[in-house]
């Protein structure tokens, strides 16, 4: 437990310092907004989609340590991907920081097991998911997402794994 949350601060730390993928697309043929409000974190995500594969993917905003680091591994773990694995892989990352899913190999999670300790502080949960979220409104074209579903129309829901 001790490695596990030595290398959790290690990773949350590097991706803080150097996010990768940071910044805009200039010719991003997808594009969402992330809000979570019990933090303050927002991000945006844009992508590009070569037929049916995540060619580029960058994103930006004002977030918290764990939202960002979350967002810069997630832009790394999807970029070549088709859009039909990175669905798969933003459910096993929803499910899994929420505490639905165990780590193993018959997942895709590999390196972002790192997250699965966030299940554990509840306040935290929201913050690591808000990218994944976004990335998944991105995906389906809609404007904006929000950890919080609410009223906005432009909520946009993801199905139970
Ligand atoms: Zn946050």
């Amino acid at each position: 437990m001790a490695n596990y949350k030595a290398l959790y601060q290690e990773v949350i730390l590097d991706h803080n310092k150097k996010p990768r993928n940071y910044g805009t697309l200039a010719h991003a043929s997808h594009h969402a907004v992330g809000h979570n409000p019990l933090c303050g974190d927002h991000i945006s995500v844009a992508l590009s989609l070569d037929r049916e594969c995540i060619d580029c993917i960058a994103f930006q905003g004002e977030s918290c340590a764990i939202c960002k680091a979350s967002a810069s591994m997630m832009t790394s773990a999807v970029k070549g991907k088709t859009r039909a694995d990175a669905e798969i892989l933003i459910q096993e990352f929803l499910a899994m920081a929420t505490g639905k899913l165990k780590v193993d190999s018959l997942n895709h999670i590999g390196r972002l097991a790192v997250f699965a300790g966030v299940c554990d502080l509840p306040t935290r949960v929201k913050c690591a998911i808000l990218p994944w979220h976004t990335l998944h409104a991105a995906l389906n074209s809609v404007a904006s997402a929000s950890t919080e579903s609410g009223p906005d129309p432009s909520h946009a829901p993801i199905a139970n794994p």
